[in-house]
């Protein structure tokens, strides 16, 4: 089986249409699929009427706070319908768009001009501005000479452009994905660079907030790194996931449906939908 239930569109901060995200994953031969964007679900809207022979399994990937750290939940088989994940995504575009200004006002303190504008620029609508869309501003202005850069001086954990008071909190987040049918999965464990012991709390704190799943493979990960979260899975009891966390082709880091076997000692989430 061919699984990806992490991957990004242009309705958030990925490069490929929702369209042309479904041919990749058609040429990759992916048998189950999830288009993860961040905090919307334009994506499916787009696909609506589109016909495909991969299994489509509905999913979001919504930010929330932490502890004071922005932390990624993936929902997964949600009800593109349901009254729960239109509220949550409501809440969380009206989050996106005034942390956006934000954002803009803390670059422009620095002495960047155009920022909110620069950024929309990028962006398919100002609900759906994110970091990245200022990274590709920095670098058009030539503030910075890539977007790595750009993370790491100016919008990467902890420096000014980190804002993630607006989220939602885990709770809230696992809510809205339980009550419109969906798994709450934690994503990309990690990326959020938490020592052993916060890590372990936040996979407590996420398990008693009724998450049911953990992304154990991200991208393209070493084994030893699989091998770690697998026992994680499996001793937190969750359910394991993996995704390519693609959002642009040139990334070879993150190819869509390029995820390597998942570990036979944790159980894979997908067996609920085959
Ligand atoms: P936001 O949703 O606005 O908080 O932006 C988070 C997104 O920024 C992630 O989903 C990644 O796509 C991207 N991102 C985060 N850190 C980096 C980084 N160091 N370099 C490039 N992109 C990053
Ligand atoms: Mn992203
Ligand atoms: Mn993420
Ligand atoms: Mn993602």
């Amino acid at each position: 089986m061919n699984i990806d239930f992490h991957c990004h569109t242009t309705a958030s901060d990925g490069s490929l249409s929702p369209l042309d995200l479904l041919h990749l994953a058609l040429e990759r031969d992916i048998d189950m699929l999830s288009i993860t964007d961040h905090d919307t679900l334009d994506a499916y809207r787009q696909l609506d009427q589109t016909a495909s022979k991969i299994q489509i399994i509905p999913g979001i990937e919504l930010s929330s706070q932490w502890k004071k750290r922005g932390v990624h939940i993936v929902g997964l088989n949600i009800g593109l319908s349901s009254p729960s994940i239109l509220e949550a995504v409501e809440r969380q575009s009206n989050s996106r768009r005034e942390r956006a200004e934000i954002i803009a006002d803390k670059l422009e303190r620095l002495g960047f001009t155009d920022c909110l504008a620069g950024a929309l620029s990028f962006a398919s609508g100002p609900n759906q501005i994110g970091r990245p869309h200022f990274a590709k501003h920095l670098v058009a202005i030539g503030a910075v000479s890539n977007i790595q850069q750009a993370f790491k001086r100016y919008l990467g954990a902890g420096k000014t452009g980190d804002i993630k008071d607006q989220w939602a909190t885990p709770q809230q987040v696992i809510s809205w994905i339980r009550d419109s049918g969906g798994v709450a999965v934690l994503a990309h464990p990690t990326k959020y660079k938490l020592t052993r012991s916060k890590l372990t709390e936040l996979l407590t704190d996420f398990k008693a907030a009724g998450g049911e799943g953990l992304e154990v493979i991200s991208g393209a990960q070493v084994p030893s790194v699989t091998r770690d979260m697998a026992r994680l899975c499996r001793d937190f009891e969750f359910e394991a996931s993996c995704g390519s966390d693609f959002h642009a082709p040139n990334q070879q880091w993150a190819a869509l449906g390029r995820v390597a076997p998942l570990p036979d000692y944790c159980t894979p989430l997908w067996h609920r939908w085959q």
